[in-house]
């Protein structure tokens, strides 16, 4: 997965990742408890969010 399809979500230190046994991969945005503002699992691409906080190693 790639920040071209997750937009900033994959580098954001709120995201985890879950996978279903099946194999689907799912981006639960863990801010989104604190902020009802946000969606739990958020429509990617997220290419702007107020809550987004970068990792401090990004994965791509
Ligand atoms: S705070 Fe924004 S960028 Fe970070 S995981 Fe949630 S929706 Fe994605």
């Amino acid at each position: 997965m790639t920040t071209t399809k997750t937009g900033l979500c994959i580098i954001c230190r709120h995201m985890r990742k879950v996978e279903t046994e099946r194999g689907s991969v799912f981006f639960l945005c863990r801010l989104a408890a604190e902020d009802p503002r946000l969606g739990k699992y958020p429509r990617l691409p997220v290419l702007s969010c107020h809550g987004y906080q970068p990792v401090e190693n990004p994965p791509v």
